[in-house]
């Protein structure tokens, strides 16, 4: 190891960050079935939850707060700067978490919502995960140079990817909090890509973290995405149930999360 190693908390080598995210990959992949079986008590089902629970906004801040604050620590101390890859991927993940952290939470319209601390502790520590792997090998592994990636296929499908994926996530989040403007209640959403799905918000979540994937092309990256995805999809297929229990005349032609599939 050599002394301009960059490190938060612990010190590892290449391999064995690999193998770590190997390992965060794998727990993904076991926790996805029990996923698909329950229903994270939060937003629309949190009010049968019965343990301690946390104003819905501060939730929201404290748990996406840490992702930003890991990434900015590893970029602060990251040398390789130059490399145009390594400084794209350090600003669409600022640039994600500054939005999550900071300005979703205070354009929520829930009012009294309560989040449990269980949901707020355990999406902290998948945050600080995924940052900590992401912004180690940014600062530690990722190439010194190579401005020429630009060119590269994994550079402009990568950015391609998430951007669309950002523009996707943030316009239905914003159909979906407007939806607040006259009622207090849940309404069947309209426009964009609610036409052909219950969640598009999650569908853009994951094509933003795909193309980060893309991007980077590295393990840490994949296990992000991956665990977006068994994050994610559950989740929507959750919505998509409730949605048509509670909506007689949900219309029926929309899937839950990918478009024609699922
Ligand atoms: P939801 O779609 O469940 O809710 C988003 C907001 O819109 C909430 O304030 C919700 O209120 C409100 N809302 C949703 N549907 C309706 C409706 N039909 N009528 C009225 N209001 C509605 O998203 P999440 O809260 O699960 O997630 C928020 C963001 O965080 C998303 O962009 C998601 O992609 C991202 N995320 C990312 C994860 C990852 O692993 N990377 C994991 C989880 C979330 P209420 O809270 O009262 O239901």
């Amino acid at each position: 190891m050599t002394d301009t190693h960059h490190y938060f908390l612990l010190s590892v080598s290449q391999s064995t960050l690999n193998y770590i995210a190997l390992g965060w990959i794998g727990l993904a992949v076991i926790i996805f079935p029990y996923l698909l079986k329950t229903i994270s008590p939060y937003g629309r089902y949190a009010d049968k939850y019965k343990g301690p629970m946390i104003n819905n906004k501060l939730s929201w801040f404290f748990m996406e707060v840490p992702s930003f604050a890991v990434i900015l620590w590893f970029f602060y101390n990251t040398p390789n700067l130059e490399n145009k890859m390594v400084l794209t991927a350090y600003m669409l993940w600022i640039i994600h978490y500054f939005n999550r952290a900071f300005i979703f939470p205070l354009r929520l319209r829930t009012k009294k919502k309560k989040m449990p601390l269980s949901i707020m502790l355990s999406g902290a520590f998948f945050n600080i995960v995924n940052a900590w792997l992401n912004g180690y090998w940014l600062a530690n592994f990722a190439p010194k140079t190579h401005t020429d990636l630009l060119d590269t296929p994994h550079y402009i499908i990568g950015v391609a990817v998430f951007i669309i994926g950002f523009i996707i996530n943030q316009y239905h989040d914003t159909i979906l909090i407007h939806l607040r403007k006259f009622n207090t209640g849940y309404k069947i959403p309209h426009g964009g890509l609610f036409k052909y799905v219950s969640c598009p918000n999650y569908l853009g979540e994951i094509l933003e973290w795909v193309g980060f994937a893309i991007l980077c092309w590295n393990l840490p990256a994949l296990s992000f995405a991956i665990w977006t995805m068994a994050n994610l999809i559950p989740r929507a297929l959750n919505h998509h149930k409730w949605y048509k229990q509670k909506f007689e005349h949900y219309p029926e032609s929309r899937k839950a999360i990918f478009p024609r599939l699922l």
